[in-house]
């Protein structure tokens, strides 16, 4: 049997439009841009090509860029970050504000470790997804707090059923497509086939309790024992 263990992530994410990044900025004049090599380059959002784009974007419309910074892994690290900060430490002064072309985790960081400048989120962080090809993103995970991959055979109903339901299907099922949508495949059918295939369908005979919502809820954290 072959095991594959997953350990990379993505958030998924996109960019804000222009007229609402000019707005913004609006009253900031230099600004330091920021992307990373990790989630903001794989959504197209922070890589080397769009700071290049957006510090033309934000000259042509009368904004002085210092910089560019494009940290090595994700800006939410705060040990890549940091270096990087002292690095720049000369540039980041002048500025009046940082555009942040990653996700929201990484404008928050930006702003606890230099909350004396104000961080502005270039992008909206939409959920947790795979990257079946370039410049496609589905959603896979909500981020619920309380995984249950393990009884569906690896695939999440709770970000991928159009309903949530956690009991599927919902009787709205057509052909295996989902009745919100007939060119999406119904997740309660991949759930069926994928646990028949594994020799699992057990799985499906109990009723699985509701789900605990209140471990969905923010703020969260997670704190590691150190070993
Ligand atoms: S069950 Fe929860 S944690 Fe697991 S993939 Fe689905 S939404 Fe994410
Ligand atoms: S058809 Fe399937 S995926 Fe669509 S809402 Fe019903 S159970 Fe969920």
């Amino acid at each position: 049997m072959c095991t594959l263990l997953v350990n990379a992530t993505m958030i998924a994410m996109e960019l804000k439009s222009p007229e609402e990044i000019l707005k913004m900025l609006e009253g900031y004049r230099k600004i330091v841009l920021f992307g990373d090599s990790g989630c903001a380059q794989m959504c197209d959002v922070g890589g080397i090509l769009q700071l290049e784009d957006m510090e033309d974007f934000l000259r042509q419309n009368g904004k002085e860029v210092l910089g560019r910074i494009f940290v090595e892994g994700g800006i939410c690290d705060t040990n890549n970050i940091r270096q990087e900060l002292i690095k720049n430490q000369e540039m980041l002064e002048r500025a009046d504000a940082f555009l942040i072309q990653a996700c929201g985790v990484a404008t928050q960081t930006l702003t606890e470790l230099m909350p004396e400048k104000e961080s502005f989120p270039a992008a909206n962080s939409k959920f947790l997804g795979s990257m079946p090809e370039r410049f496609v993103h589905e959603e896979r995970c909500i981020m619920c707090g309380d995984c249950i991959l393990d009884l569906t055979g690896g695939i999440c109903p709770i970000a991928r059923c159009a309903k949530g339901i956690l009991n599927g299907p919902c009787g709205g099922s057509m052909d295996g497509k989902c009745e919100r949508d007939p060119d999406t495949d119904c997740v309660w059918q991949l759930i069926y086939d994928r646990l028949k295939a594994l020799g699992k369908l057990d799985n499906l005979r109990s009723i699985w309790k509701v789900k605990d919502w209140s471990l969905a809820r923010g703020p969260r954290e997670i704190i590691k024992q150190e070993t």
